[in-house]
């Protein structure tokens, strides 16, 4: 993989598929390795650890809308809204400039998001940005 994984990207990851109770957000599977599925994709720092900007998905239906991503913007749009979309591209064209200690924060971030979340299954997780 081109894009170095670091903890904010670990953590950020692991609350995303937590959030989906390990579902797939497409198809329904629920056995099976799920993938934290960018919308935009990780080059944005701007989106790449927003909740707005993620969805858990399982290997097959990943690769499915990494192939065909028209239909992956029809299932968003339908799945999220139309709003969510336009509020996500605003985000997406912000520019943001990361830096090691930033990283670290927004790891910790996702760490006790996901600590919540194991203490208390009605927690709602809160997007960093
Ligand atoms: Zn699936």
């Amino acid at each position: 993989m081109a894009i170095k994984r670091d903890s904010a990207d670990k953590w950020f990851s692991d609350v995303v598929r937590k959030k989906a109770n390990h579902t797939c957000e497409h198809c329904g599977k629920v056995d099976g390795r799920m993938e934290c599925a960018h919308i935009y994709g990780r080059a944005a720092k701007s989106v790449r650890w927003s909740l707005d900007n993620a969805v858990c998905l399982c290997h097959y239906c990943h690769r499915k809308f990494t192939a065909n991503p028209l239909e992956f913007t029809k299932w968003l749009e339908r799945k999220l809204g139309v709003g969510h979309m336009d509020m996500l591209r605003e985000k997406w064209q912000c520019l943001m400039k990361t830096t090691k200690q930033l990283r670290l924060e927004i790891g910790k971030h996702y760490r006790e998001e996901h600590k919540k979340m194991e203490a208390d299954e009605c927690h709602k997780p809160i997007s960093y940005n």
